[in-house]
């Protein structure tokens, strides 16, 4: 380490390590942060001195200097195109995170939503002059409901979980709307998501878990003794977290619904089920969708996302501001109560807009270049990626639960028993392999968790490469080699970052180091 903290030596290939001079790995260059660049004068451009000291911003004077590093063009440029080459990302390889549907985002979804006509306009246009784009959210709109067989969708949230937030917003308020509104308690199933949980609580709602069985389900006896007059509703997700689909769901909707509560289903893995379930013929009463899973809108490093939520006759008339409707003079958006249309019982609006633009055309453009068929044959495929998964990889790991499974197959980590090898470690050892690691410790009801979504756009080549690498590491780490395990990643340009640490404790802002004199104190 030199002293900032940097790695300055590889391994070589035998594991013994060998430093460079520079700190650079073969052509990864060590790249010091943009502020410890600085080189107080320089600069990128070439403006000529002002003609006037005046200060234009009436009597506001700068207090001190802005503090932003001093650098010539090429070396912004340089930094940058670096910074960007070590961001990893489903065009440079398998992305295999389960939970998450990583699959390939076509470049003809990228290409329809550079169009100048839905890429140039802006949210406050009049309506008249964006009639396409009102025109296309409402085709989109329109295949949604189709897809799930539900009469009304909210298309404004903006992410899985908002989609989340809206639906149980939406079930809050047709509950007060019943005067129900002691209803207070919504059940979430071990197997949710993470958000599920997060977003009744936000939303004001208890939550009383439900335990999942041996065969990873729901527990109906389970689930049944905990009804009541006080539940507002389920929220679980199908296929579940551990790539299950829920075999009772109808009954669970019957149970729910003979409470009196609503049924808000979890639909970010609608991958594994697109074109042949519809969720309205489960009993389902509300159920985000996200557009950039299922329908391979980019996702990750920050969005956009997109997670419109359709909803049952008994939620439709809930549904948030703005919502696109069709008159005798074309398509209209339906802002507020005071607009004709308006159902009188919108419980307000999410979001600043009509949603991600963007997003629905990507999506719509994706819908339409499957096709219904084309839909079918998607997760049809997906399952079918995870399954050859499965097969291929059951007798040198665990997998957590017998018979095939939906989109993704998860493995705990029995298999690692006495070799001294964690998850976490396996997980490492694959970085240094050249694939991204699986999605670890997730879900909860198993123990060490890997869950794998390999999506149906991954050739069976690609995903020979990846099984053949997970049976070699499985097979050094029963030949005792723990050692090597709990040294990777080894060839990456930082090893194992204390990310709890970063996540709970994170450093945004840039500080200098104190001068010398200062730091000797
Ligand atoms: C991805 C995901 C979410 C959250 O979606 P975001 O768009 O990331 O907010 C919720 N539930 C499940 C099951 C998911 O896979």
């Amino acid at each position: 380490m030199n002293n900032q903290g940097r790695p300055t030596s590889i391994p070589s290939a035998s594991g013994e390590v060998a430093p460079t001079i520079s700190g650079n790995r073969a052509l990864q260059i060590e790249e010091a942060l943009i502020f410890e660049q600085d080189s107080p004068g320089s600069t990128g451009v070439d403006l000529p001195e002002p003609a006037t000291d005046e200060l234009r911003l009436g009597g506001l004077r700068p207090r001190g200097q802005i503090g932003l590093p001093g650098l010539a063009e090429p070396t912004v440029v340089r930094h940058y195109t670096r910074l960007s080459q070590k961001n990893y990302a489903i065009d440079l390889g398998l992305y295999p995170l389960g939970s998450c549907t990583m699959k390939h985002n076509p470049r003809l979804n990228e290409r329809m939503a550079r169009l100048p006509g839905f890429a140039d306009i802006h949210p406050l246009q009049p309506q008249s002059t964006v009639q396409g784009a009102l025109a296309l959210i409402d085709e989109l709109a329109g295949w949604l409901k189709t897809l799930t067989g539900m009469p009304a969708v909210a298309m404004s949230p903006a992410a899985g979980a908002q989609g989340e937030l809206c639906g149980l917003m939406a079930i809050h308020a047709a509950l007060d709307d019943r005067g129900e509104g002691h209803r207070r308690r919504v059940l979430v199933p071990e197997s949710a998501h993470g958000t599920n949980p997060a977003t009744a609580a936000l939303v004001g709602f208890t939550i009383d878990p439900i335990p999942a069985t041996a065969d990873g389900r729901v527990d109906l006896a389970a689930l049944e003794a905990k009804l009541g007059p006080d539940v507002a509703g389920i929220m679980l997700t199908n296929p579940n977290t551990c790539g299950l689909f829920e075999r009772d769901i109808r009954r669970i909707a019957e149970l729910i619904h003979g409470a009196g509560g609503y049924f808000y289903c979890d639909g970010a893995n609608f991958n594994a089920i697109v074109g042949r379930v519809r969720p309205a013929d489960l009993g389902i009463d509300a159920m985000h969708i996200n557009l950039h899973k299922t329908f391979s809108t980019p996702h990750g490093g920050g969005g956009p996302g997109s997670g419109p939520v359709v909803l049952s006759d008994a939620l439709a008339a809930f549904v948030p501001f703005p919502h696109v409707a069709h008159g005798p003079d074309g398509f209209r958006l339906i802002e507020g109560p005071q607009d004709p249309g308006a159902t009188g019982k919108e419980f307000g609006r999410l979001k600043g807009f009509h949603g991600q633009m963007g997003m629905f055309v990507r999506a719509l453009a994706y819908i339409l270049s499957h096709g219904a068929d084309g839909l079918w044959q998607v997760a049809s495929d997906a399952v079918l990626n995870a399954n050859y998964v499965m097969a291929r990889l059951q007798d040198v790991m665990t997998p957590s639960f017998d018979g095939p499974c939906m989109h993704e197959a998860l493995f705990d980590d029995r298999f690692l028993k006495g070799t001294g090898v964690t998850t976490l470690d396996f997980a490492k050892a694959l970085i240094d392999e050249g694939f991204h690691p699986m999605t670890m410790y997730f879900p909860l009801v198993v123990h060490g968790a890997l869950l794998i979504e390999p999506t149906e756009t991954e050739s069976k080549r690609g995903l020979d490469q990846f099984i053949d690498v997970l049976r070699g590491l499985a097979a050094r780490a029963r030949a005792g080699e723990a050692e090597a395990f709990q040294a990777a990643p080894r060839l990456t340009p930082r090893r194992r970052l204390d990310e709890t640490l970063a996540a709970r404790r994170p450093v945004l802002r840039w500080q200098p180091e104190a001068p010398q004199a200062e730091a000797a104190e």
